[in-house]
Parts: C-alpha cells; structure tokens; sequence
C-alpha cells in the first residue's frame, strides 16, 4: 500500500498532491488549488517569480505573432543582458548547476526565474538575501521549489517545437539561450569564484544521478541544435558587442586590467562596472519607487504593459520565436 502511494505521489493519479506543482513549481490555480502543494522547507532550486520582464516583441513571439528581425535581435539583446546580469549577481550566493528563464505567458508562470544551486546552503543563502531585494522597482519574489529536475518539467512538445498551447503551456518553456554564451558565464563565475571548483563536492547521490543524466540529455540535444545556435549566437554577440560597446564608451573606463578581459570577450562588462549596475538592485529601490510611483508615472503591480491577456491558442508558437531569432525574415 505505501508502495503503491509512493508511485503515484505528484502524478496525475495522486488525488491529494498536486502534480503540477510538484513537477513543475507552479500551478495555474495557485493557492485556490484543490489538491496540496507541498512547499519545501529547503531545496537546491530557488523560484524567483515574475522576475523577468518580457518585451512586447517577447510577447508578441510567445503568442505566435511575427516580429521583424531587427524587433527579434532587440528582443534577445534584452534577453541576453538579463541572463548575464542574473546568472552572475546569482553566481555571488554559491555555484550555480542551472538557470532556467520561463518564455511562458500564462500568469502563474510569466518571467519566472529558476536558479538550481549545487548545493543546498547556497541556494538558502541565496532565498534569504533576495527576500529582501528588488529588481527592475519590484520586489522580488523568491521562494524553495520542489524542481530539481528540469527535464520533467520543461515541455517536450516545445523543445521539438510542436507545442500547441504556445506561451500559455503549463510545462515550463526554457527560453533558448546561446550555448558558447552559457558557457562563457560558467567560465566567468568559476573566475570570480575559483573556490567553487577546489573545494571537495560533497553532493548527494541524487544529485550526482541527476547531473549526470542531465548531460547526456543537454547532449543529445546540443547535437541537434548546435548549428543553429552557432549561427544565432554569433550574430547575436555582435550584436550584443555593439551594444554594450555603446553603453562602456559612456563610462569610458580601462579594463585592461581586468581579470576578466583575458578570457572574456571584449563586449564583456568588468566586474566593477557590473556591481555598478548590481548596486542598483538594492533596497534603495524600495524609495525610489514610492518616488516614481507617487509621481504617477509607473504602474508598479508587477504587470507589463501589454496584450499579454490575449487569448492564445495559436497554432504558431514560441517555437516560430527560435526560428525568427536564428533566420533572418524574408
Ligand atoms: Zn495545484
Ligand atoms: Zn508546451
């Protein structure tokens, strides 16, 4: 009997858990939800909810509507500059195994952030810092997630690019980033943080189990996608170059002695300038905000501006996102 309880704990089978939630982290109904979200005490992934910020072009992609190639590259610039800033300010609380950026547009899973630590102490330092944050005027909204196992909760359909229910799909849409990019966060991060790699792991079976399976899965899909994003990456980093290339000459500052500029490309943010910007992310917001809010200007309930109410269903979804990022329109 146990046994049988055991299995079908978090399926679809399970009348009392919700599976949703246990997969995946998040669940439509959220706390009206008939069955129980067993929210962990402790966990090596931190959800941060509706951290990120979608464009309108963002959202325009993931309801399935065409975008011109010039809106696209804007839209992953944007992107791009996000995913650096975050991976490596999460980088400071402890070593970071993945980082995970919703593409979804429904309202529970709309710019949620997934961060798995390799460690459990990190990933609660990490909650207990954030609790206190803000990001772009909105505090941020992080919380344990029972997710360490992404690919139970990342739609299959939308990796093959066949998911009907586009951006409002219940199973997380990772949206797609650059794998030399990625990597070149990773090699930032051991840099910053040289005794995340010389200390001794001490991970769980578990987790061993599941980074190991993890890669042979990340893989087998790279061989797949390796050419397109090859092709995605390096007209992007250009851009991406030319863009912050923009924003460094304001600041006019040497970086020729930065540490980073060996192995970083040139497009690359110092870590000074980069704590610049992080420093930004701190309590003062908390004023600021009541500033700007109190002038009017800002709608700060944690909405964008746009249609993504719409309804959806497109048969066209975020898939057809990847395809206009990696090939020019015609
Ligand atoms: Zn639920
Ligand atoms: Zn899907």
């Amino acid at each position: 009997m146990a046994e049988k309880l055991s299995r079908m704990y978090g399926t679809e089978e399970d009348k009392v858990n919700c599976p949703f939630y246990f997969k995946i982290g998040a669940c439509r109904y959220e706390n009206k939800c008939l069955r129980i979200h067993n929210r962990p005490s402790e966990s090596q992934t931190i959800l941060i909810k509706h951290m990120y910020q979608n464009s309108p072009t963002e959202l325009a992609l993931a309801q399935g509507n065409r975008v011109s190639e010039e809106e696209a590259q804007k839209a992953l610039n944007h992107y791009e500059e996000f995913y650096e800033e975050v991976f490596l300010e999460l980088a400071s609380y402890g070593e970071i195994d993945d980082l995970i950026i919703c593409d979804n547009i429904g309202d529970h899973m709309k710019g949620n952030v997934y961060v798995k630590y390799v460690r459990e102490s990190e990933a609660l330092k990490c909650l207990m810092s954030l609790k206190t944050r803000y990001y772009d005027k909105q505090q941020l909204q992080p919380e344990f997630s029972p997710v360490t196992d992404f690919s139970n909760a990342k739609c299959k359909q939308y990796i093959e690019g066949q998911c009907k229910r586009s951006g409002y799909c219940n199973y997380i849409h990772s949206k797609p980033i650059g794998r030399p990019f990625r990597r070149s966060l990773f090699r930032q991060m051991y840099e910053e943080h040289p005794e995340y790699k010389n200390r001794s792991r001490s991970r769980s079976r578990s987790d061993d189990d599941d980074r190991s399976k993890k890669k042979r899965k990340e893989k087998e899909r790279s061989e797949k996608h390796e050419k397109d994003s090859k092709k995605r990456h390096s007209r992007s980093r250009s851009s991406h170059k030319k863009h912050k290339k923009d924003k460094d000459k304001k600041k006019k500052k040497s970086r020729s002695h930065s540490k980073h500029s060996k192995s970083a490309s040139p497009g690359y943010k110092n870590s000074e300038e980069r704590r610049a910007e992080i420093a930004k992310w701190g309590e003062d917001d908390d004023e600021e905000d009541m500033k700007v809010n109190a002038s009017g200007l800002v709608n700060n309930n944690g909405t964008t501006n746009n249609n993504e109410q719409s309804d959806s269903n497109n048969k066209q979804g975020t898939h057809d996102y990847l395809a206009q990022l990696v090939k020019p329109q015609n």
